[in-house]
């Protein structure tokens, strides 16, 4: 989309999670169609964009990943500022990654709106050989919290669409 077009809403959408969960990945896929098997960590680009349509408005996301912040607390407030979505990423073959998430989660609730809309986002799921989260795990974790939960695959582009799209259109019910 030319930029001379209208756009009727901008959203904020952060990505948050620990180190190597795949944000990078699940980013580049969803603005670019694009993936790298040896990303280097995340330095300097703040966030990315990409106007879709949603009942016939056009919605520009403007998606924004860490700049290899991901230490706990490092991220800092002006990260979550003015966001109305967030995923929450960990990666199904890292537990440790899956056991941070309730820090994520408080660390986010603490900073970003109160009606922020945050997906649940087990990212590599096409390494299921190697799986160290069970789904059912998480889908109870989501629950419990209010979540919305899906497992991505950022290299073989599943799901990732899918997230984007229900966070949007979520925060679309809520602010349009
Ligand atoms: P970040 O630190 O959370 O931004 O993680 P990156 O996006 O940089 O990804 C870390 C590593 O995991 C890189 O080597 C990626 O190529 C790899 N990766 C990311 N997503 C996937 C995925 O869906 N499947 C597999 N197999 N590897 C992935
Ligand atoms: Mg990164």
């Amino acid at each position: 989309m030319s930029s001379v077009e209208k756009v009727d809403y901008v959203f904020k959408v952060v990505l948050i999670g620990d180190s190597a969960v795949g944000k990078s990945q699940i980013l580049a896929r969803f603005a670019r169609n694009e993936f790298s098997l040896d990303s280097k960590a995340t330095i300097g680009v703040e966030f990315q964009t990409r106007t879709l349509v949603i009942d016939h408005k056009s919605v520009k996301a403007q998606i924004w990943d860490t700049a290899g912040q991901e230490r706990y607390r490092a991220v800092t407030s002006a990260y979550y500022r003015g966001a109305l979505g967030a995923l929450l990423v960990y990666d199904i073959t890292k537990r440790q990654s899956f056991d941070h998430i309730p820090r994520w989660l408080e660390e986010l609730r603490g900073h970003a709106d109160k009606n922020i809309i945050i997906m649940l986002v087990g990212n590599k799921s096409d390494l299921e050989d190697e799986r160290a989260v069970s789904t059912e795990d998480a889908k109870e974790f989501a629950e419990k919290e209010n979540l919305f939960f899906l497992e991505t695959s950022a290299l073989q582009a599943t799901n990732v669409e899918s997230a984007f799209q229900t966070v949007l259109s979520e925060i679309f019910k809520i602010h349009s």
